[in-house]
Formats: C-alpha cells, sequence, structure tokens
C-alpha cells in the first residue's frame, strides 16, 4: 500500500490525465457541437477540466449506439455467464485504478480523499460484484395453472436506460445505477452533474477494457438545463433513472410526459431526523454518529439527519457535546488524509447554503455555533460546520433542504410530538433513532414516514438493502438491493396452451 500522505496524493493528482472528452459507442470522441465547458477545482477555485457540452447530434448519436447494440444482443440477450464475468473483470479494473480515481475524485468534488478511497477502491467494485453475481441466480417464475398450460412470467431488460446523476456522490451514484442496469442487460447512456463528470468518462473507458461491448455504456458531458433536458425529451430512450433535486426530479416527469412516457425513477432531496429520545445516553458514539449524520460530506448528502430532534430535557447536554464534536471537525485540503471536511461544490453553493444560515437568524434560531469567517476567507469555497438551536418546525431552515453544514437541534417534550415533528415534512428519505427501549425503537421505525430508518447508529445500510424515498424524496423505484433491477427490467406473461392429458 502507498504511503498515505497529502504529499503521495498531490504527487498522484500531478500525474493525472484528465479526460476531455464524452464517450459515445465505446469511443472516446469530441463533442459535435463546438461548445464546451468548464469545471472548477472547489478546494482552489481553480479551472479543472474542459469537457464537451454535448447537444442534440450527441445525444441521438448516443441513444442510437445505445439502441442498435440493445437490438443486435451482444449485451441483452448474451448468456448470463458473460454478463456476470465482464462486470466482475470491471469490478477489478477499478479495484487496479482505485487510488487514481479516488485522487480524480477528490480533485472535481472537495471530497475528503479517505471517503473517496473507501467509495471507489471498496463500494464501487464490491457493487459492481455483487450485481455480477446476482445474474446467475436469479430466477424467473411459473404461474400456478391447470396443466392445461403452462405460464411463465419473464423479466427482460427494458432496453435503453438513460441515468441523470447528482455531484455529491459521483462514482458510487453512477454505480448504483449503472450496476443493476448492465447486470439486466440494458444500454445506458449517462449524463453525470456537470461539475463532475470526471470519473464517469474513465469508468467508461474501463468498461470496453472489461469487454462490455461499444454502445453499451454512453456518457454524456453537459449542464443540465440544455443535455440533461435533451436526455428526458429524447423519444427513443426507455426509462430515466434520475437522482437529484425534486426541482428537477418533477421535470424530468414533465419530459416524458411530453415525449415518449418513458418510465421515470426518481431519488430526490430530503430533510431528514435524527431523533434523540429521553432514554438514549449521550454517548460519544452517539455525538460521533449525530455529527457524521449532519457533517458527512460537508452536508451535501440527500440523506443528511440535518433536523436533530431531541428530548427537552436533554437538550443542553446534547448542545454542548454536538458543538465540541463539530467544533473539532476538521475543514480542510480535501487530498489530506487528516481532512474530515472538503469544500462545498461551488462558490455559488457556498452562498446559498450561507443564505440559510442568514435565514436561520433572521428566523430567531439561537446560532450556538456559526460558520467559521477564516475558514471561508480563504480561496476555493469552504464552509465550517455550523449548529443552530431552538428550531421550531415552521422556520424555513427546519423545512427546506439546505444541502450544507448546518444542523438545527428542535427539543421535544413527548414521543409523540418527536414523531409528528420528525413526520411534518414534505421529505421523507431517511431517519435515525436512538433510544434504549426496544418497543420505542419499533414504533418509531413503523410510524415514520420514509424510505430507511436507523436505529441507534447513522447508517444508508448496504448493498443488500434497497433505498429510496416517500413522498417529495422519490418514485417507487429504489436504488440498491435486488429491488434495484426493477427499474431496468419488465415483466412479460407467456401463456402456453397444452393439450388435454391423455390419461
Ligand atoms: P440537480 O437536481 O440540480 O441536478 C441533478 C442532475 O440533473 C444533474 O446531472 C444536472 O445536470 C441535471 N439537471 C439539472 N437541471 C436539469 C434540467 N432542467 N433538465 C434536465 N436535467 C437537469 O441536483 P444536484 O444539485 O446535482 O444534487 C443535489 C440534489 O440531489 C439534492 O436535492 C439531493 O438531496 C439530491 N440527491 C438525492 C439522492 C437520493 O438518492 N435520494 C442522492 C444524492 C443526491
Amino acid at each position: 500500500m502507498p504511503e498515505q500522505s497529502l504529499a503521495n496524493y498531490q504527487s498522484i493528482a500531478a500525474g493525472l490525465r484528465l479526460p476531455e472528452h464524452a464517450f459515445i459507442d465505446g469511443d472516446i470522441i469530441t463533442a459535435r457541437g463546438a461548445a464546451v465547458f468548464q469545471t472548477l477545482n472547489p478546494a482552489t477555485g481553480m479551472p479543472l477540466a474542459t469537457l464537451p457540452h454535448c447537444g442534440p447530434e450527441d445525444v441521438d448519436r448516443a441513444v442510437r449506439a445505445a439502441r442498435q447494440v440493445f437490438q443486435a444482443g451482444s449485451w441483452s440477450r448474451a448468456a448470463p455467464e458473460v454478463r456476470k464475468a465482464a462486470l466482475l473483470r470491471l469490478a477489478d479494473l477499478i479495484r487496479r485504478d482505485g487510488q487514481k480515481l479516488a485522487v480524480m475524485e477528490s480533485l472535481e468534488s472537495g471530497k475528503p480523499i479517505t471517503d473517496c478511497l473507501n467509495e471507489i477502491t471498496v463500494e464501487v467494485p464490491d457493487i459492481f460484484q455483487w450485481y455480477a453475481e446476482l445474474i446467475d441466480k436469479s430466477y424467473d417464475r411459473i404461474a400456478p395453472t391447470a396443466e392445461t398450460a403452462c405460464a411463465m412470467i419473464l423479466r427482460e431488460p427494458i432496453g435503453v436506460v438513460a441515468t441523470v446523476l447528482p455531484w455529491n456522490f459521483p462514482l458510487l451514484m453512477a454505480t448504483w445505477k449503472l450496476a443493476p442496469a448492465l447486470a439486466s442487460g440494458c444500454s445506458v447512456v449517462v449524463k453525470p452533474a456537470e461539475d463532475t463528470s470526471l470519473t464517469a468518462l474513465c469508468l467508461a473507458e474501463l468498461a470496453v477494457e472489461a469487454g462490455i461491448p461499444a454502445g453499451v455504456l454512453n456518457i454524456l458531458t453537459g449542464p443540465g438545463e440544455t443535455t440533461g433536458r435533451l436526455i428526458g425529451q429524447h423519444a427513443d430512450i426507455d426509462t430515466v433513472s434520475f437522482t437529484g433535486s425534486t426541482e428537477v426530479g418533477r421535470l424530468f416527469l414533465q419530459y416524458a410526459a411530453s415525449s415518449n412516457l418513458k418510465t421515470v425513477g426518481l431519488e430526490m432531496g430530503g430533510k431528514s431526523p435524527f431523533i434523540v429520545l429521553d432514554d438514549a445516553e449521550l454517548t460519544p458514539e452517539l455525538i460521533d454518529n449525530a455529527a457524521m449524520a449532519a457533517f458527512w460530506n460537508g452536508g451535501q448528502n440527500c440523506s443528511a439527519n440535518m433536523r436533530q430532534i431531541v428530548a427537552r430535557n436533554r437538550q443542553d447536554e446534547y448542545l454542548e457535546k454536538v458543538v465540541a464534536r463539530a467544533r473539532a471537525i476538521r475543514v480542510g485540503d480535501p487530498l489530506d488524509p487528516g481532512t474530515e471536511m472538503g469544500p462545498m461544490i461551488s462558490r455559488q453553493h457556498r452562498n446559498r447554503v450561507q443564505s440559510f444560515i442568514d435565514t436561520g437568524v433572521k428566523e430567531g434560531a439561537r446560532l450556538m455555533l456559526a460558520p467559521d469567517a477564516e475558514i471561508m476567507s480563504g480561496p476555493g469555497s469552504f464552509l465550517a460546520p455550523t449548529v443552530f438551536a431552538d428550531l421550531t418546525p415552521g422556520m424555513t431552515i427546519a423545512r427546506e433542504e439546505i444541502f450544507g453544514p448546518v444542523l438545527g437541534v428542535l427539543a421535544v417534550s413527548s414521543l409523540e410530538e418527536a414523531l409528528t415533528v420528525a413526520n411534518g415534512t414534505e421529505y421523507g428519505l431517511h431517519a435515525t433513532v436512538y433510544t434504549g427501549d426496544l418497543n420505542h425503537a419499533m414504533h418509531f421505525a413503523r410510524r415514520l414516514a420514509c424510505g430507511t430508518v436507523a436505529v441507534n447508529g447513522f447508517t444508508e445500510g448496504d448493498i443488500k438493502t434497497p433505498f429510496g424515498g416517500y413522498r417529495k424524496s422519490g418514485s417507487l423505484a429504489r436504488d440498491k438491493g435486488i429491488e434495484a433491477m426493477g427499474q431496468y427490467q419488465q415483466t412479460k406473461t407467456v401463456w402456453i396452451n397444452l393439450p388435454e392429458s391423455a390419461t
């Protein structure tokens, strides 16, 4: 294992060859249109890469390639063992190049290198491996009928899938979609977020090296308002799997309605609660989890637990401990292995988060830990952890998704009030409950209106468990687990009439 130091990662960064192209039909290509766009390194504010702004011709070309290979069947109808072997090779190639990819992702997203390493050298290849291994262990079904028929319920790949992705977990989010879509036999057109396209482009090259046929995986770079919209409105895409804001998710439903009625899977925003009941012991482990739930990835996490709902009689002790932990979080150079929190994705996003903090103060929330002015004064888009107390459910910062490191504590006086406040949101992605009583844990687990409930520890589950939201956090689609396959498959009934038995 190479030395785990800032100098080591800086030297890997200096030697990186950053992609400058889109990827269509197995080829690195410059876009047909002359337009390009630039991405910035959020830690320095300096330009990082210049990429094609894919226009209508590029989108058409990618969709055509995906359709042709789907119809040809070299992937969609390949034997399960063939797809399995290729995806296992892809997992190994990601492991081989994992360190470089992690450094690239840290540079473009501002995520701490330790998080990037964990996601890209461990989680991403393990997810490809998990779905690869599922392929030849998944059976279709036979319906119960009389002997005069055999009724088969077959699952078939849906066809051409597009996936439009956010910037907060670039390669991991791509993998949550791609691994089950490719395992199903679909062809895929990926549009990464415009701030974070690089690792997806490298993944497409590795897919070719792994033996996945040209055209099965295409990457279109470009902004959402143009490239993303063209994808949403394209008449030959069968399904879109989208992760991003609720506002843009709604647009994808409109695009589908006004084009070919493609199916749309949505994973969207959240305003998730972290509930501490009065029987929970405020251990260092609980406080670490509270801080991680709010500040992991700088709070730029769909399931961030920003509304921390705490039993009123524990509030003072809780605030003292959470503020101390938040103050200790090391904000700094994402390539430094000691860094716990990097910059916000952009200055524009930092300004948006800052305006929520200002609104919180104006609306009367008590600022217990203000963002560190020194951290914000340098280059890049850094922001430090912020903690508010005395939130009330109607306040803007208690209702709207901030997507930054702003933790707010709401005090409650009873179990039922905790539940009412927790559910008092338009969203429903995730919740954490801390309690020493199993009965309370189950009561909350059953009554919380959200897709994932974590008890006595902040977690989103693992690859074996589905992830998705209730209400405005998601559609019925789920990422992860066997359930994710449902986004990329459709069922076909084959009813075979048989002659009456001769006996
Ligand atoms: P976003 O909605 O702004 O962008 C997501 C993607 O949509 C990007 O690729 C973007 O280019 C594209 N897009 C933007 N405008 C578009 C348009 N008009 N037409 C078509 N495409 C368009 O979201 P973001 O800022 O990248 O990510 C943050 C959001 O994602 C947060 O709301 C967060 O909660 C959510 N998110 C959800 C999950 C989940 O699993 N539920 C996971 C990660 C992030």
